[in-house]
């Protein structure tokens, strides 16, 4: 591994930023593996990372269609947060921001976590008491939520529009200060660097496309487009708004929608915000990036597909959206827009486990808000697979729960807030 250092970084520039190591090797695969993973997105390769590091699983091959990060994980707005409402997501989802806490040493990787708050508005007397109703079941659960007054809102993030006689009133708001973002791109290269150091084989531009099975059905490896038959013992599928296709060439169906969403920044300017902030009702969320762009996601796209661009309607809805909360903003200029295929479960809740083919796990339903969730994603999914059971925090988010009826609803902790 080369070691970060002042003298490195001028060495690199001097010479013109030709000699930089690449941060992962790009072998050619094996003919088997002990676990194939599916999907080099962030779930992908925080798996892989934490069968290594955590079960000494180190024969396993990361197999992308695509570029490392370049599906929803390098197209997410990179908010992180753990403000669900029930007590099964926001253990998961606490844990993964513990994680995240500490992802920048245990990578060493910086991955620009900046823990400004994420701040939800209120428009109306009931959305106040929904808000304060998730607000106390989160502190009873042990995680940071405090309720806010229309001061206090304009306190933290001055640009935002108080005019009583708004379409959109601010009542208040509450916020989870330990939320933020942290750079997506960097948590994607930071596993995978890590994971290719302990022997990990990652393979880009090499699209899947079949999942092999013997009478038993049990899996035993995968067909690629590039290089044939890779056998495994143990199959994975991180593949997000494509996780039907995979599930539909091991012969089972997924409760999964693909939809497209996207995101959008404005031309930058000078610092402004001080974290996320995100209307419901209103419909978009907003944060400004390192750079100084303004930084705003809303509405999926309306209908299910498998698109990667998005429609004009849903982007001119978040746009407006985000006129309504900070007028001051209308004066900017759009500078880019695009998409991903986020993978939504009926209760917005992912689904991390067994599947019906013996040996064939997965990791799916992560919809609009899978990057909070990458480590905590990857560290219980290693744990299932290395172990054939569910790891503890994620033994309600397995695929049966559908047939039972025992569905965590977070559609409403989930969605717009990101
Ligand atoms: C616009 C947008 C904003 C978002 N904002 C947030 C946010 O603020 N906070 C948050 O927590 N989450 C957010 N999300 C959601 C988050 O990005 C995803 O839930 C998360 O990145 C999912 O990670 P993943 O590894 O499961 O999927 P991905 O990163 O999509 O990786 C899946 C990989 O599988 C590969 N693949 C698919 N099919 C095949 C095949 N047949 N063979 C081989 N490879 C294949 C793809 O190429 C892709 O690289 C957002 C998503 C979008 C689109």
């Amino acid at each position: 591994m080369e070691k970060y250092s002042f003298t490195n970084l001028a060495k690199h520039a001097l010479a013109g930023h030709k000699n930089w190591k690449p941060l992962w090797r790009s072998p050619e695969p094996k003919k088997s593996y002990d676990v194939v993973i599916v999907g080099a997105g962030g779930q992908g390769l925080a798996t892989a990372y934490y069968l290594a590091k955590n079960h000494g699983i180190t024969n396993v091959a990361v197999i992308d269609k695509g570029w490392l990060g370049g599906g929803n994980t390098g197209r997410n707005t990179s908010m992180v947060r753990s403000n669900y409402f029930y007590e099964e997501s926001s253990n998961f989802y606490d844990h993964s921001l513990k994680l995240y806490e500490q992802l920048g040493n245990e990578l060493n990787y910086n991955v620009m976590l900046s823990q400004g708050g994420v701040m939800l508005l209120g428009h109306s007397a009931v959305e106040m008491q929904l808000i304060e109703r998730a607000a106390n079941s989160l502190l009873l659960q042990g995680v940071d939520s405090e309720m806010l007054t229309p001061e206090q809102v304009k306190e933290r993030e001055p640009v935002i529009d108080l005019n009583p006689n708004g379409r959109y009133p601010i009542q208040g708001g509450f916020v989870q200060k330990r939320g933020g973002v942290a750079r997506h791109d960097a948590v994607a290269w930071g596993y995978a660097r890590r994971a290719s150091d302990m022997g990990v084989d990652i393979i880009q531009d090499c699209p899947i496309t079949n999942i092999l099975t013997d009478s038993n059905n049990k899996a035993i490896g995968v067909e690629t487009a590039k290089f044939g038959v890779i056998k495994a013992d143990k199959v994975v599928s991180c593949v997000a708004g494509l996780s039907s296709t995979i599930a539909d060439m091991a012969g089972f169906d997924l409760p999964i929608k693909s939809q497209t969403l996207q995101a959008m920044v404005s031309e930058p300017i000078k610092p402004v915000m001080h974290g996320c902030v995100g209307s419901g009702p209103v419909h978009c969320y907003v944060s400004q990036s390192d750079r100084g762009e303004i930084l705003v996601g809303g509405t999926a796209d309306f209908y299910p597909s498998f698109g990667q661009r998005g429609n004009i309607n849903p982007t001119e809805h978040t746009l407006a959206a985000m006129c309504e909360i900070f007028p001051l903003f209308s004066r900017l200029k759009l500078m880019r827009q695009w998409a991903g295929i986020v993978d939504i479960s009926p209760d917005s809740t992912p689904i991390i486990g067994l599947t019906p083919v013996k040996d064939m796990y997965i990791s799916t339903g992560w919809g609009t808000g899978g990057f909070k969730g990458i480590p905590a994603g990857g560290e219980t999914l290693a744990y299932t697979v290395a172990n054939n059971k569910p790891h503890h925090l994620v033994e309600k988010f397995d695929l049966g729960r559908f047939a039972r009826g025992e569905m965590i609803d977070e559609a409403a902790a989930a969605g717009i807030p990101h």
